[in-house]
């Protein structure tokens, strides 16, 4: 075991993560990154981004968020700041506690321990996908190749002139496919329960479900119809035989929260599983921030991410700052 204290750990490579890391470093602070293990990263969002549309400049990769991150990683590693990273490839965080002096003690999966003064969780959310015949794998590729979408700032203009369906049930499905039909004109709108009991809409969803003429199937549903290598999406077949056409779908099933390690340290959370925090990202845990989708009240975005990142990074970077002033001043007196 290293005793060293790290001044920042940022825990999580995704949008949030590498951001943290890099406003770190030109901060010129230490940094210790640990992007998760291959286990990690495959359940992350950040892993199933293609290509972002609704950002300046991004839509020359191909993995949006991945392809852009090692870029930064390489980017940090050939100049002088490299010293300032200490990345921690595939590893991943299983424990973290705070000791009697106040520092984060951090277990990687490998079973090391380290010492950071101050955490920047950013371990991110996964959205839940429908299942088809008890297997997700059905819809995957289609939402490999943006027929199926789960973000609406991210992808909602996919249904331009579609035909939409939207899995998910009660009022946030049904909005989403109010919100859809207005801005998009889709011919049809039919919101899929895939055999789940609907929730009774609220009194206002049922006008605009009534005026946009917005179908209710509950039937399970039991193949995709299309084919995604032809970038094609026709519809979808319930267990009654029915045939639902559908050039889009959007999914609206809610979020897994990857909020174990605030859970370990007892952060406040929201009622969804959020954590909450100030504006610059600090949790009811003192030095614990929290940046990205994991951050309560917040868009789910890659920059919001960012920003999330850079506020947090130059707080901790004014509070480290701040704490060697008043060593120096003290040394002087
Ligand atoms: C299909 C899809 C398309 C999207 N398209 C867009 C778009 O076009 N534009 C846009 O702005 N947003 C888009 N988003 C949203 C965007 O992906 C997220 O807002 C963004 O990735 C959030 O960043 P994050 O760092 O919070 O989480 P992520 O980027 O998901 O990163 C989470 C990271 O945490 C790591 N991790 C998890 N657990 C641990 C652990 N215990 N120890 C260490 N590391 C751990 C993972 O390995 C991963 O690196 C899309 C999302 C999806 C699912």
């Amino acid at each position: 075991m290293n005793n060293k204290i790290f001044p920042v750990c940022v825990i999580g490579g995704g949008s949030a993560g590498v951001m943290a890391t890099l406003r770190t470093v030109l901060n010129n602070d230490e940094c210790l990154l640990f992007p998760g293990t291959p286990k990690d990263k495959k359940r992350s969002r950040a892993f199933w981004v293609s290509k972002i549309e609704n950002m300046p400049s991004h839509f020359t990769f191909k993995k949006g968020i991945e392809d852009p991150n090692k870029e930064v990683i390489n980017w940090i590693n050939q100049n002088p700041f490299s010293e300032k990273l200490i990345f921690k490839k595939n590893e991943g965080v299983e424990k973290i506690s705070k000791n009697s002096d106040g520092v984060f003690e951090i277990t990687s999966n490998k079973g090391d321990v380290y010492f950071s003064q101050f955490v920047i969780l950013c371990t991110g959310v996964m959205d839940v996908q429908p299942e088809i015949n008890g297997s997700i794998g059905p819809i995957l590729p289609y939402a490999n190749v943006q027929l199926a979408d789960y973000c609406l700032r991210c992808d909602g203009h996919h249904s331009l002139g579609q035909n939409l369906t939207v899995f998910g049930n009660g009022d946030g499905a049904a909005w989403v496919g109010i919100m859809l039909k207005e801005r998009y004109d889709c011919p049809t709108v039919t919101i899929l329960t895939n055999g789940e009991a609907p929730k009774e809409f609220s009194e206002d969803v049922k006008k605009l479900v009534d005026l946009y003429d917005i179908k209710l199937n509950e039937d399970s549903i039991i193949d995709v119809i299309g084919d995604h290598r032809k970038h094609e999406l026709i519809g979808y077949k319930t267990n009654r035989g029915e045939e639902i056409k559908s050039g889009f779908t959007f999914i609206s099933l809610g979020m897994i929260i990857y909020n174990e390690l605030a859970i370990q340290l007892g952060a406040e959370l929201d009622a969804r599983g959020f954590a909450l925090t100030n504006s610059q990202g600090e949790t009811s845990v003192k030095g614990l921030f929290v940046a990205g989708d994991l951050r309560a009240n917040a868009k789910k975005q890659v920059y919001t991410a960012w920003d999330h990142a850079v506020d947090s990074a130059d707080k901790i970077n004014a509070l480290l700052r701040s704490q060697k002033r008043q060593e120096l001043l003290a040394q002087r007196q």
